[in-house]
């Protein structure tokens, strides 16, 4: 198996071939093309699986699709996480690779100053990564219009769960577009993220790496 046959544009493959990676890993393979065929995805992934990469390069290949770039930038894409540290991580991973892609991202998180968030963000951007409280800090103050998400992902669910951002995830759920991709990474399943899934994805396809 190799990149090119999963149905990767020639931009992102590209970008892959620059960071040395020759064969996708097991959850690549499984979730690209699932998601590439538009369907939401439920994904059983630990950290170190290749799993950002699983969906932040289909993710970047859907958002091209249907790009128009006469218009100007809207947030098309959000991909939720629950710490810094990992909004920071899978932010690089979209700009690694969707270099060669036209699309601008803004990773917002807590604990360090808004402004220079909120001037990111009003330049206009397609992909927001962002920690629950400040996206809703950001929502509530105006500087974040999520009326036009097509792609919703929640990266380590379970990891949101234990840290009581359920209630933020619901907030965040009840103003974006129903009609929306959904993708949903955990490293584990408790009946709290079996509902949480119930809730948010249409019948999804359920990935195991
Ligand atoms: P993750 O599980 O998403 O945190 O990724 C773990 C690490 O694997 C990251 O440092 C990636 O750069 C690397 N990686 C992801 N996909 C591949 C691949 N197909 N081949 C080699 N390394 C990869």
């Amino acid at each position: 198996m190799s990149f090119s046959n999963l149905g990767l544009c020639a931009e992102l493959l590209r970008a892959i071939k620059e960071e040395g990676y020759t064969t996708p890993t097991p959850i690549q393979s499984k979730s690209i093309p699932v998601i590439l065929s538009n369907k939401d995805v439920l994904a059983a992934a630990q950290t170190g699986t290749g799993k950002t990469a699983g969906f932040t390069l289909p993710l970047l290949q859907r958002l091209k699709t249907a790009y128009n770039k006469d218009k100007k930038s809207h947030v098309r894409a959000l991909i939720l996480t629950p710490t810094r540290e990992l909004a920071a991580q899978v932010a690089q991973s979209v700009e690694t690779y969707g270099k060669y892609l036209p699309f601008k991202s803004a990773v917002v998180f807590g604990g360090v100053g808004i402004n220079p968030q909120k001037a990111l963000l009003r330049k206009g951007v397609d992909i927001v990564i962002a920690t629950p409280g400040r996206l809703l800090d950001l929502i509530s103050q105006d500087c974040l219009d999520l009326s036009k998400i097509e792609f919703f992902v929640l990266d380590e669910a379970d990891r949101m769960l234990d840290m009581g951002f359920i209630n933020d995830i619901k907030k965040v759920l009840a103003i974006i577009p129903k009609q929306r991709q959904n993708l949903l990474f955990s490293a584990t399943f408790s009946d709290d993220i079996k509902k949480l899934a119930d809730s948010l994805l249409n019948s999804p396809v359920l990935i195991e790496a």
